[in-house]
C-alpha cells in the first residue's frame, strides 16, 4: 500500500519479468544451464532435456517442496546445491512471493532471441548444404529484400558468411522477429524442401498463439501438443541443437494457464528503455558517472513527454498532410463521398485535407496498409481492408478503404492470401475493432499475402 496526499494505492505483487539468468541469481537458483537442473519451473536435468516428452513427465517444482531444499541446504553447509536450487532469495519476505512461479518465462528471450534465431540458422545451414542456395546468395537476398512500409522499421542485418560461422545471428529481439516472420516469404522458393522447416511450421503456430492478446483456455491442449511435438522433431532433426530454451519454450502451457498472455509480462518495453540508456552511455563520453548523466537525461526527456498534451490522452496527429480538390479525387471515391455525405460536397469542388499517415487515440493508421476488420465464422477467419486514401471533412477523419477478399491460409508461407474485387467503403478509425496494427501486403508467387503478427480471436 503507498499513501498519497489524499488517497492510497492498494497493489500486490505478482510475478517478475527477467532474462533466465538474472531470474536464477534473484530466485536462487543455479545459475548454470549446461549442467544439473537448470529449469526452475521443474526437475529436469541436461541430460534429461534429451528425452522426448511423449515418454516422460517432469515433475513440477512447488514452494513447499523448495523451502524443504532450502532447508537441506542451511543444515549441510558443505552442500553447494539441491536440485538445482543455491539458497535462499532476497525477496523471499516479499508477500505473495513464491521462487518457483514468480518468474514466468519471458516470451523475448526464451523466443525471439533463443529459438526463433535458432532455427533460422538451422534452416539457412540446411538449405546451404542441400545446395539449394550460397552463402553469398543468402547475404544478398535478406540484404536486398524488399520489406513492406511497416515491417521495414524492424528490418534486420543481413546475414553474413561471418554470421554462419559463428552459428549467430545478430540484430534487435524485434529484428530477429521480424525475420523470423517474414522467412518462408522471403526463401518461399525453398523452405518447402527443407526438413527443418516442419519445425519452423509449429513453432510458428505455438507462437502466433503465445503472442495471442486474447487467448482462450481451450487453445491450451492444442498448445501444450504443439510444444511436444516441437520438441521431438528437435530431438529426431536437430538434437544438438536442443538447448534449454527448447525446454524453457515447451512449458508456455502451463506458463499462460497460470499468468495470462506473455506479452503483458514480458521484456520487450525494458528493452526498448535499456536501448536508450546505453545510446547515452556510448555517447555521452561520460567516464565518470554514467548513472547520474543516465538519471538526468532520462528526467528532462519525461518531463518533455509529460509536457505534451497528448500524453496518455486522446489525440490525432497526421503526418504527410495536403489539400485535395474534390475533382483530383478518383471517380469512384467521389460516388462513395456523395452517397455518404451528400452531392453537394462532391460537386462543390471543395477540398479535402489528406494524409498518408495518421495518429488516432495511439493507433498508427497508414495509407496502403492492411487491417483486421472482423473475424468471420467459428474458425475466426480474418477479414482484412486496405486503407486507400485518409481524408479529413466535418473535422473527423475519415478512410477509404478496399474490402479485401480472405481467399484462404498459405501453410507454406504461414500468411493469408487476399485479393481485391474494388469493393471500396468509409471506415472511421473508431469502427476498427479486432486488429489494431497495420500490416505489410507482400506480392509473391503472384499472390497477395499479408502475415499476421499473432493469433486473433474475439473478445467474448
Ligand atoms: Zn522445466
Amino acid at each position: 500500500m503507498i499513501n498519497k496526499f489524499d488517497t492510497q494505492s492498494i497493489f500486490s505483487f505478482s510475478a517478475i519479468a527477467a532474462d533466465n539468468l538474472a531470474v536464477h541469481e534473484l530466485a536462487g537458483f543455479q545459475q548454470t544451464f549446461s549442467s544439473g537442473y537448470f529449469c526452475r519451473r521443474c526437475l529436469v536435468t541436461y541430460e534429461n532435456r534429451l528425452l522426448p516428452l511423449t515418454d516422460v513427465h517432469f515433475i513440477q517444482r512447488t514452494h513447499l517442496q523448495h523451502n524443504k531444499y532450502l532447508n537441506s541446504l542451511e543444515n549441510d553447509l558443505q552442500m553447494k546445491s539441491k536440485f538445482g536450487v543455491v539458497g535462499p532469495s532476497p525477496l523471499n519476505g516479499l508477500q505473495n512471493f513464491d521462487p518457483t512461479t514468480s518468474f514466468p518465462g519471458d516470451l523475448m528471450h526464451d523466443f525471439y532471441e533463443g529459438v526463433c534465431p535458432l532455427i533460422i540458422m538451422a534452416m539457412l545451414k540446411e538449405a546451404s548444404s542441400s545446395r539449394l542456395i550460397t552463402y553469398n546468395a543468402i547475404q544478398n537476398r535478406t540484404e536486398n529484400f524488399v520489406y513492406g512500409n511497416l515491417d521495414k522499421s524492424n528490418k534486420p542485418p543481413a546475414i553474413m558468411v561471418k554470421h554462419f560461422n559463428s552459428d549467430r545471428i545478430v540484430g534487435s529481439a524485434a529484428q530477429k522477429y521480424c525475420l523470423f516472420r517474414l522467412f518462408p516469404i522471403m526463401f518461399s522458393d525453398l523452405v518447402e524442401r527443407l526438413e527443418s522447416f516442419k519445425i519452423y511450421l509449429i513453432l510458428r503456430e505455438l507462437l502466433d498463439m503465445v503472442l495471442a492478446l486474447s487467448q482462450r483456455k481451450r487453445w491450451l491442449p492444442f498448445m501444450e501438443t504443439l510444444s511436444i511435438n516441437f520438441q521431438c522433431l528437435m530431438l529426431d532433426l536437430l538434437p544438438h541443437k536442443v538447448i534449454p530454451k527448447v525446454h524453457f519454450i515447451t512449458e508456455y502451457t502451463r506458463i499462460i494457464d497460470e499468468n495470462g498472455p506473455p506479452v503483458r509480462y514480458w521484456c520487450m518495453r525494458y528493452e526498448a528503455a535499456h536501448l536508450y540508456f546505453k545510446k547515452i552511455a556510448m555517447q555521452s563520453y561520460n567516464f565518470k558517472n554514467i548513472p547520474k548523466t543516465s538519471a538526468q537525461r532520462q528526467q528532462l526527456r519525461q518531463c518533455f513527454f509529460l509536457s505534451k498534451p497528448y500524453f496518455l490522452r486522446t489525440f490525432e496527429e497526421a503526418s504527410d498532410t495536403k489539400q485535395t480538390r474534390m475533382h483530383e479525387i478518383d471517380s469512384k471515391v467521389k460516388i462513395l463521398i456523395a452517397q455518404r455525405y451528400g452531392q453537394q460536397l462532391v460537386q462543390s469542388d471543395q477540398s479535402l485535407l489528406r494524409c498518408s499517415k495518421l495518429i488516432h487515440n495511439h493507433i498508427i493508421y497508414k495509407q496502403y496498409a492492411v487491417y483486421v476488420y472482423d473475424l468471420e465464422h467459428v474458425e475466426e477467419i480474418p477479414l482484412f481492408f486496405q486503407v486507400l486514401y485518409i481524408f479529413k471533412f466535418n473535422q473527423r477523419w475519415m478512410f477509404i478503404v478496399d474490402f479485401l477478399n480472405t481467399d484462404g491460409f498459405s501453410t507454406k508461407l504461414w500468411s493469408y492470401k487476399l485479393s481485391s474485387y474494388g469493393r471500396l467503403g468509409i471506415v472511421l478509425p473508431n469502427d476498427l475493432k479486432y486488429f489494431h496494427k497495420g500490416l505489410d501486403l507482400y506480392e509473391i508467387d503472384n499472390l497477395h499475402v499479408v502475415n499476421l503478427t499473432s493469433r486473433l480471436t474475439k473478445n467474448n
